[in-house]
This record gives structure tokens, sequence and C-alpha cells, in this order.
């Protein structure tokens, strides 16, 4: 049994791997300020034994009364959308927030994990895209602010590796989908289910021949926790090597819902990556992970809880 300070508990991520946490036994405090997540995604753990909240802004100095174990920083804005309406906050919680976390990390001999992203790799010259590979990312085009504060984030976790000798991992994560996504997030996830399940026509930008590799968040979880009770730094990727052009992804939707809703081309936004599809030979090997849950299925599940929260009258 472990103590885990788990930031950005109450997101998508945060709150199933606080939940995989609590299922092995670990006792976890979530700190959030909710900026982008939700109470919502940790209300089934209110009153439950070994599991605390505390509403935080990471940015600002972070202290954690008693032992610490583990310090798993998940805190961040992560759609498209979420980080280019909150450029600064997003670059401060990489910077800052990172910081803080380190800091509480080292203060306690605590392990430390964080979330990093296959948008270090920018738009990939390289592909599939394996750990060696250093990114294509523009400095200072609109995504810069999540791109390149997750590279500072990689960057400082491993000066305090280095200098301090902290116990550092590094994932990170292809993109990942599931039940807990915020509906309105603007990832092509949700907008197509939540369009087909409205009727609405499902926006394809670009010509939708643009590749992304998409994981099941049980997948994805599974994989942190095998970097994080394992012996090796990082950063190691984990996601899906199922590649799928936007336009199959849409398919795959409108089959899953039965429904008849329309596709309808938008603009491509900027600096959007043509593909991107992790190289896992390291988690294979290392970790002794790999992905199990097909897109087909994930799609299904992820499509059952929006159904559920619509029926609901909950979105
Ligand atoms: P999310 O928005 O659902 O969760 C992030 C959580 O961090 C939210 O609960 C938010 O309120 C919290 N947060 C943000 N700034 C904070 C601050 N200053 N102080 C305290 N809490 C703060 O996003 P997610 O998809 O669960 O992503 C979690 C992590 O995984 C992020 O670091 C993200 O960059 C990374 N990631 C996610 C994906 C993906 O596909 N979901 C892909 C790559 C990387
Ligand atoms: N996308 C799309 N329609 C949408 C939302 C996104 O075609 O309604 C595309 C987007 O341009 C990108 C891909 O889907 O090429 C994945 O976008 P997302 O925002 O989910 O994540 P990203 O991998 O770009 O961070």
């Amino acid at each position: 049994m472990a103590r885990v300070v788990v930031t950005g508990g109450a997101g998508f991520l945060g709150s199933h791997l606080t939940d995989a946490l609590l299922d092995r036994g670990d006792e976890v405090v979530v700190l959030d300020n909710l900026v982008t997540g939700s109470l919502r995604n940790l209300q089934h753990l209110a009153g439950r034994d070994g599991f605390t909240f505390v509403n935080h802004d990471v940015t600002e100095p972070v202290s954690v009364p008693g032992e610490v174990d583990a310090v798993l920083h998940f805190a961040s804005p992560a759609s498209p959308p979420a980080y280019l309406a909150l450029p600064v906050e997003t670059l401060m919680v990489g910077s800052r927030g990172t910081h803080n976390a380190l800091g509480l990390a080292r203060a306690k001999g605590a392990r430390f994990m964080v979330s990093s992203t296959s948008e270090v790799y920018g738009d990939p010259s390289v592909h599939p895209q394996p750990e060696s590979y250093w990114g294509n990312v523009n400095p200072i085009g609109p995504r810069s602010v999540y791109d390149e504060a997750k590279r500072f984030t990689e960057a400082l976790t491993m000066a305090y590796h280095r200098t301090h000798g902290l116990d550092v991992r590094i994932v990170r994560i292809f993109n990942t989908y599931g039940p807990r996504m915020q509906h309105d997030d603007g990832r092509v996830v949700t907008n197509f289910i939540m369009q087909a399940l409205k009727g609405e026509p499902l926006t394809i930008y670009g010509d939708g021949s643009q590749t992304r590799s998409f994981c099941f968040v049980d997948d994805e979880v599974r994989g942190f926790l095998a970097l994080l009770d394992g012996d090796h730094t990082g950063p190691i990727n984990i996601g899906n090597d199922g590649e799928f052009t936007m336009l199959e992804l849409a398919e795959v939707v409108l089959e899953v819902t039965g429904s008849s809703s329309t596709l309808e081309h938008r603009p491509l936004p900027v600096d959007d990556p043509r593909q991107r599809r992790p190289d896992l030979t390291l988690a294979r090997s290392l970790l002794g992970w790999e992905p199990t849950i097909a897109l087909h299925e994930g799609v299904t599940r992820t499509t059952e809880y929006f159904r559920g929260l619509l029926d609901a009258g909950e979105i």
C-alpha cells in the first residue's frame, strides 16, 4: 500500500488513475482546481476510505501533510480547444505546476511520475514515433503553449532526476479516449460521438486524411501503473498503435451509434499534425505492456457513457 498524490485527479485520465490506485489498496490525495476537470468524475468516491480531494491550483505552492510515496502530476488542460482558451494557464501548470509537484516529491522522498504527450513530437517527420525522436515543434505557433510546456516539463523532470537524484517516470501519452471525457472538450472522439448521437453533421477538419492512434482509457491506465511500478525512467510512449484517418474514425462512430449523420468539412487547425502513431517497442519490451482494446469496442463503451448522460439529461 502506498500514499499517492494525484494532481489533475478530477480530470478524465486522473480520475481513472485514482480509481485504479484505490482499487489496488493505495491511499490517494487528489489536488485539482477544476479548471477543466469536474467533481462528477469523483462523485462515486465520496466517503471512500483512503480518498481525499483538495481544491488547489498547483501553480501555487503545494503542501500535503504526512508521508507521500508517489506524486503523479497529471494537471494540465489537455484538449486543443481547452489549452488554446487557457494559453498562459497551460504554460504555468507545465512550468510552475511541475516545479511545485517536483518540489513536493523531493521534500517527501517520493517517486514522481508526469504525464507528457505525443505532442512533444509536434508534426512528426519520423513515423511511427519512437522515444528517441526529438520532434518537430513550432515554438511560437498556437499549439506551442501546450507542446513547449510539456517539453519544459520533461526537461525540468530530468533536471531534478540528474541534480537531486529524484526517482522519476515520464509517460508520453498518445490520444486517449473513454468515459469521463468532457462531452464538449472539442476533441475528435467526443465531437464525433456527440454529433452522431444528436443527428448533427460530423465535423471533419481538412480532408480527413490526417491520422491519429486512439487508446482506450483502461489500457492507458494499466500502462501508467506498469511504468510507475517498474524500474524505467522513460520517457516511454503509452498508447495504441492502430492508426486511423479521421474519415475512418467517423465511419466507426457512425456504425457504432447507428446514426445517419452526414459529414461536413471544416478548415484544418494551424499546425495540426499530419500523422501520429506510437512506436511501442519500449513499452512492450521494458514494461511487458501493450494495448488490448480495439477502436470499435472502445468507441462502443464510450458511446454508452455519453448516451447515458444524454438520457439522464445531465448534458
Ligand atoms: P483533463 O482536462 O480531463 O484533466 C486535467 C485536470 O487537471 C483537470 O481536472 C483540471 O481541472 C486539472 N488542472 C489543470 N490545471 C490545474 C492547476 N493549475 N491546478 C490544479 N489542477 C489543474 O485532461 P486529461 O485528458 O485527463 O489529461 C490529463 C493529463 O494527461 C494532462 O497532463 C494531459 O496533458 C495529459 N495527456 C492527455 C492526453 C489525452 O489524450 N487525454 C494525451 C496526452 C497527454
Ligand atoms: N478533428 C476533426 N474534427 C473534429 C475535431 C478534431 O477532424 O471535430 C481532427 C483534428 O484536426 C485532428 C484530429 O481530429 O487532426 C485529432 O484532434 P484532437 O483535437 O482530438 O486531438 P490532437 O491529436 O490534435 O491533439
